[in-house]
């Protein structure tokens, strides 16, 4: 019988998985590597952050613009 390599639980015989028991431990696994990941290269993520910040800086600058507009919407339905 197989066990999950996260939890311990037994994989059901029928199940397709391999390692882990179900989606969630494989969920679990993905995020725990990821930020294991994320921990080791914390320069280049934050190069990435700051790359896709310059690449849609427009972007950004524009969605704030419609939320603020929203903003002044909702606020002006509200009043009246
Ligand atoms: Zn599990």
């Amino acid at each position: 019988m197989k066990i999950c390599q996260l939890c311990g639980k037994a994989i059901e015989l029928e199940s397709r998985a391999r390692k882990y028991c179900s989606q969630e431990c494989r969920k679990r696994v993905k995020y725990e590597k990821d930020r294991a990941w994320a921990k080791a290269n914390s320069d280049k993520v934050t190069a990435y952050a700051r790359k896709w910040y310059e690449d849609n800086r427009e972007l950004m600058q524009q969605q704030g613009r419609d939320n603020y507009r929203m903003k002044c919407l909702a606020k002006m339905k509200g009043e009246g």
